[in-house]
């Protein structure tokens, strides 16, 4: 494992130093040491930008105080309170892990990141965050921000999430720690890893001049930060394609909660279909007295791919819903589709025609 030459005092101390100075202070998950706020933030954090997380974080803590309140909240209200926020599956393993806490932990969460990442939803970075956050363990983090800071400091070449290249950054990550101080405040370091990452060794044009770590970077040594980290390989996103039915009776509109697995897991959707032949068959089904209607097509994109949406709308005669017979299935009065944890994208559409439907977030 190469090292950088000069070393102008330990990097860590210099990150905690610099954090304290000119790091981000003030968001409403800082300044605690309660695992459970902390837990919640780390989670939220993750693939998505502090300013959108801060009024979901309010709002989650408003409806869910405690661990304990989490855990005995039915799923829909967990989703509900996430909807907007997107990767549902954070949601979900958020929900299990809260469970798992109030069942085989009493509502209390273990100190060590070892166990943390035993948990539903907590990979080592995050576990690590906790622990360092809430209990002050000396424990390397590597999110996607660190991981590009420690890529440019150390010049792994390589794309940073191959687990190749990820092992060596999480030896380069250790290595810092074992070096720094024994008195390192564990808080500063880790939430400074992040604030440089977040705000200074951002993925295009880093702020080197101001960053605490560029006497010794070799990746501004060598004038690569453009190189490093390598750019993912790329893979073809492949277009999937979706029919959505539009049922409505009486200003309600036909709404089935989603498998738990899959995309948008758990959520409540429009009905579904592969082809419009098979949304054709069900709208045949509603006896319908007219044929649906098509809409524009809506692209969606999720991290693997792509999802064209492809809306029809189908106006029953009142008095004409049949029942649903399901509890996941159900006739929604318009103005109540807030209540329901919609995907987002599912939501804006609703949201653009009806004038009372709540607006999406
Ligand atoms: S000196 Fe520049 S490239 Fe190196 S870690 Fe700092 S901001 Fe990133």
């Amino acid at each position: 494992m190469r090292r950088p030459t000069a070393t102008p005092g330990s990097a860590a101390a210099r990150i905690a130093a610099w954090q304290h100075r000119a790091g981000r202070h003030g968001l409403p998950w800082q300044g605690t040491r309660d695992p459970y706020r902390i837990w919640l933030s780390e989670i939220m954090l993750q693939q998505t930008q502090a300013a959108t997380v801060v009024p979901y974080y309010t709002r989650f803590l408003d409806l869910f105080p405690t661990v304990i309140d989490l855990a005995d909240a039915p799923q829909d209200a967990v989703l509900q309170a996430w909807a907007g926020l997107g990767y549902y599956a954070r949601a979900r393993n958020l929900h299990r892990c809260a469970q798992a806490l109030r069942d085989q932990f009493g509502g209390r969460f273990p100190a060590r990141a070892a166990e943390l990442a035993q948990l539903p939803g907590i990979g080592p970075s995050t576990a690590a965050a906790i622990a360092a956050f809430a209990f002050g363990e000396r424990a390397p983090i590597l999110d996607g921000n660190v991981r590009r800071v420690l890529a440019r400091y150390f010049a792994v070449e390589g794309d940073p999430t191959a687990a190749r290249t990820a092992r060596q950054l999480w030896e380069h990550a250790q290595a810092l720690l074992a070096a720094a101080p024994a008195e390192l405040d564990m808080t500063a370091y880790t939430q400074g890893q992040m604030d440089l990452g977040a705000t200074i060794c951002t993925r295009t044009r880093p702020d080197c001049a101001r960053c605490p770590l560029a006497p010794d970077c070799r990746a501004r040594i060598e004038n690569r930060q453009d190189e490093l980290p390598a750019p993912r390989a790329r893979r073809a996103q492949p277009l999937r394609h979706g029919w959505m039915l539009i049922a409505e009776c009486e200003r309600r509109v036909l709404l089935e909660r989603r498998p738990d697995s899959g995309i948008w897991g758990g959520l409540w959707a429009l009905p579904q279909f592969e082809d419009a032949l098979a949304l054709r068959a069900a709208c045949a089904s509603l006896s319908a007295a007219s044929a649906p209607q098509a809409m524009a097509a809506v692209d969606h994109v999720f991290t693997h791919f792509r999802l064209r949406m492809h809306p029809c709308r189908l106006q029953l005669p009142d008095g004409a819903a049949p029942a649903t017979g399901h509890a996941d299935r159900a006739w929604v009065p318009v103005g109540e589709l807030g209540a329901y944890g919609m995907p987002a994208p599912i939501a804006r559409l609703l949201g653009s025609l009806y004038d009372d439907a709540p607006p999406p977030r």
